[in-house]
């Protein structure tokens, strides 16, 4: 739906009348304001004005729409094994649904996510000069990720209610972020994710991180060229204390350190460990580490992770200045890089038992990841892989003249019952051309019907690559060419 919905916005100039925009509107993270679908080019009225596809979206078709398949068929055998069932939010939820979990000072929340108004309320918002009297039903934005959205359904359609067994969900979904597009890095990109509340368990904990390590595996990594990295970010007892030695400390180095950093002081001091400035890091490097002030109950749930992930075998590197940036990470946080793939983590996840109640459920502990199909293309290329399946096997029905057409479509028609993909000529092309086409198709088998063929109730079966032809019955082919192809 993602793909439908911005695969049709056309960016307009900052400077439309609020009468020159279409009927749905919809004003970007970055300050843009997209019209969805207009029919007719509101300054110039020509019909037909190609629209352009936004900058860090894309296309998904072909091979690279294979690949996001297999992505989702890996996950829903691997995952199906670990006991997760698949769920689908809606791309567009209340804004109050990512800023109670996410956090009303995170970047994501402040910089990144696309807020969506009606074009009417977009109207009523330009007259009003401002959006302080919207309800909260009214503030909407495109999902930036998928955790608080499916929190959100768990609560809201009682799956955690009190009592109820943990509750095992997967998603592979479009998110939008209103990032600066680069390599590996945009505004409309798929996930896949786990999610699953009701389990405090460190079992879990190890659980989440083997089967994300697993899927990797799965989807073509070999585990040597993938760094995991660990850490605990403590929880609502050890938290506080630790965030207040890290404000003290950035304001501390203040002279030091870039604006973003020293901004980040009061409203979010942890993130300071993700700056991108070399020289911050440096500094960050001098911090108060959390896991020197872990609380007894966060250290020991975070030393009985790292042992069940020994026991399992998995490959580790504790990180300390690990921190992710969401607010509603506690405890045991994880991210995984590929190796000199150049494109940053590739997926990463974490324990948020806090966040069920954020979204008003009853407190309910949960973890989950999430891994980035964009990313992880890139980062399987940059290793010479792939995620790209060949395309499914396809029969060619070819037509030697239009006096068989019908016989054609009856043909198709029976192959096509019978589970076969089969493609046929619409365009009356010359029987060369369509075998030239039925090349292009990489079709395996080319069933040929002709005159001859129509009058004695036979087919002729060509092989594609040895272009050894057969004639039988045609009662036989739908059986023979299934057994060919299987
Ligand atoms: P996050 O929710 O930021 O932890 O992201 C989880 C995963 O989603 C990352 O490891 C990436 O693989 C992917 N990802 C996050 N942001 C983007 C983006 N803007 N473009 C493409 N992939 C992304």
């Amino acid at each position: 739906m993602g793909r439908g919905l911005i695969g049709r916005v056309s960016v307009g100039c900052g400077g439309c009348p609020p009468s020159a925009l279409a009927t749905t509107s919809a004003i970007l993270a970055d300050g843009g304001v997209a019209r969805l679908s207009p029919e007719v080019d509101d300054h110039t009225g020509r019909r037909g004005a190609m629209a352009q596809r936004i900058q860090g979206t894309e296309d998904l078709y072909g091979g690279y729409m294979r690949g996001w398949q297999h992505m989702q068929d890996t996950a829903r055998e691997l995952f199906g094994t670990y006991g997760f069932d698949m769920i689908e939010t809606p791309a567009i939820e209340q804004v109050d649904t990512f800023v109670h979990g996410i956090g009303e000072s995170t970047d994501v929340v402040r910089k990144e996510m696309f807020r969506v108004f009606s074009g009417a309320l977009m109207e009523r918002l330009i007259g009003a000069g401002g959006e302080g009297g919207l309800k909260a039903k009214q503030r909407m934005a495109l999902r930036p990720e998928g955790t608080a959205g499916v929190v959100r359904a768990a609560v809201e359609d009682k799956l955690v209610s009190q009592g109820a067994a943990p509750v095992k969900l997967w998603y592979a979904e479009a998110m939008f972020r209103g990032e600066r597009p680069q390599r590996g890095r945009l505004r409309q990109f798929h996930q896949v994710g786990i999610e699953w509340m009701g389990a405090p368990d460190p079992a879990a904990d190890a659980e989440c991180v083997i089967v994300l390590m697993e899927y990797f595996r799965r989807l073509g990594f070999d585990p040597a060229r993938l760094r995991l990295r660990i850490n605990s970010m403590g929880d609502a007892t050890c938290r506080p204390a630790y965030r207040e030695k890290v404000r003290d400390f950035i304001i501390a180095h203040a002279h030091e350190l870039c604006a973003d950093c020293r901004e980040r002081a009061d409203a979010n001091p942890l993130r300071a460990f993700d700056c991108k400035v070399d020289h911050d890091r440096e500094i960050m490097a001098h911090a108060p580490l959390v896991t020197d002030h872990l609380c007894d109950t966060c250290a020991a749930h975070y030393a009985q992770v790292k042992c069940y992930l020994d026991e399992a075998g998995v490959a580790y590197v504790e990180d300390p200045t690990l921190v992710r940036g969401l607010d509603y990470y506690t405890r045991t946080v994880f991210e995984v890089d590929a190796l000199d793939s150049g494109v940053g983590a590739i997926g990463g996840g974490g324990r948020y038992d806090d966040l069920v109640e954020l979204e008003g459920g009853r407190p309910t502990p949960g973890i989950g990841f999430a891994v980035g199909f964009e990313r992880i293309s890139l980062a399987l290329a940059a290793c010479g892989g792939s995620l790209e399946t060949k395309p499914p096997v396809c029969i060619y029905v070819a037509c030697a003249a239009p006096e068989q057409r019908d016989a054609v479509f009856s043909t198709s028609l029976a192959l096509r019952r019978a589970g076969v993909r089969t493609e046929a000529d619409y365009q009356g092309r010359s029987l060369k051309s369509q075998f030239k086409q039925a090349d292009r198709l990489g079709a395996r088998l080319c069933v040929v019907l002709g005159a001859d063929e129509v009058a004695s109730g036979t087919a002729t079966l060509r092989d594609m690559q040895t272009h050894e032809q057969v004639r039988l019955p045609l009662a036989e082919l739908v059986a023979t060419v299934s057994q060919r192809i299987s």
